[in-house]
């Protein structure tokens, strides 16, 4: 049995507590737990909080200090793409066309991991306050977007409005996902209320010429740009928004290659000039150029977009072009059920 010591320090002493005392202790313990958890939780909801990402916050674009986010990895290279294995937008008139690679006088450096710089566009928003902007940051992001390792699609529809717009703007109603409508100034001029019509919802509308007729608009650089500004116009009196450009241009046919490469690569100091860049593809659905079944329009898809995480899929709003208008469900349920994000370049060019 314990023998208490006969001498040394007084806290040996056994000292009778009373149940009150015990009652006491316990009450003051509880509100000291209490209080920890209360403190604990409030100091978890802070950090959720400021983890949050504001969309609006886009200063990042232009802090110098934030450019380590992207700085290149290792000089990543692109999968080099073969004129077989992806075939051009119009084969009839370029036959050996394929989506290119920036032309040297662009060549910026390869980005990796920028997910944090392409904030989601608040498609919600006032549209005349975020219109597309540019900078030569935004353009290097441009030219670049195919190379963000982030699982993103960018559904594209060149040469439109047209017959077929309606029904592509149902699906992506639908769907509840926005494209980019690169589209071709003479038929906006035919169809403007399609074209508002894609603005309001939120889509991109980007430059796609005035007039697509190779011979007229590769004449020369300043023909390139002068149909830019047509299409502009037209673009600007569809939507009702005079002040609106998409500072961003798809070549028809690409931005390399064909019998016109060289005035096109020409043309690229004189549109970035004007504050224009343009973006190609790094996948097809082939809707332009072959696929006639869905089966094709799989088959190129998947080949021309593999070893690539992120997708600017080439399609095409044109009234021949119903196969593309049937491959749409299928094609965004595909993206959804892997997981994939639908971009436009919203996403990249609103500041
Ligand atoms: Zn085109």
């Amino acid at each position: 049995m314990f023998k208490k010591p006969t001498s040394g320090p007084k806290y040996y002493e056994e000292v009778p507590v009373s149940n009150k005392n015990i009652i006491i202790f316990c009450v003051v313990i509880a509100f000291i737990t209490i209080g920890i958890i209360v403190f604990t939780g409030f100091l978890a909801y802070k950090m959720i909080q400021d983890s949050k990402v504001v969309p609006e916050d886009l200063s990042q674009y232009s802090t110098v200090g934030k450019k380590t986010e992207e700085e290149p990895k290792n000089n990543r290279t692109r999968r080099t793409v073969s004129p077989s294995k992806v075939p051009s937008e119009e084969p009839t008139e370029e036959p050996s066309e394929v989506p290119s690679e920036e032309p040297k006088s662009t060549q910026v450096q390869r980005v990796s991991k920028v997910t944090s710089n392409f904030p989601k566009h608040d498609h919600g928003a006032a549209i005349e306050s975020q219109l597309p902007t540019y900078s030569d940051e935004i353009a290097k992001k441009v030219v670049n977007v195919y190379y963000e390792e982030a699982k993103k699609v960018f559904l594209t529809f060149d040469d439109g409005p047209s017959q077929n717009t309606q029904a592509i703007l149902d699906i992506l109603d639908k769907y509840d996902v926005k494209a980019t409508f690169f589209v071709m100034g003479a038929n906006v001029d035919a169809k403007p209320n399609l074209v508002k019509e894609e603005y309001e919802k939120g889509h991109f509308i980007a430059n796609h010429s005035y007039t697509h007729q190779y011979s007229q608009l590769y004449a020369s650089e300043q023909s390139i740009l002068d149909e830019y500004n047509r299409c502009n116009t037209a673009i600007q009196n569809a939507i009702g928004v005079s002040t609106y450009n998409p500072h961003l241009f798809r070549y028809p046919g690409g931005a390399t290659g064909g019998p016109y490469n060289d005035v096109k690569q020409s043309a690229i100091s004189l549109l970035r000039d004007n504050q224009i860049t343009y973006t190609n593809w790094n996948c097809m659905t082939g809707d332009a150029a072959g696929s006639t079944t869905i089966e094709q329009m799989w088959a190129t898809l998947n080949e021309s977009s593999a070893g690539d995480d992120n997708l600017v899929i080439l399609m095409h709003d044109a009234g021949d072009k119903q196969m593309t208008v049937e491959f749409l469900p299928q094609l965004i349920e595909h993206y959804k059920d892997l997981g994939y994000e639908f971009c436009t370049y919203y996403d990249i060019m609103c500041e």
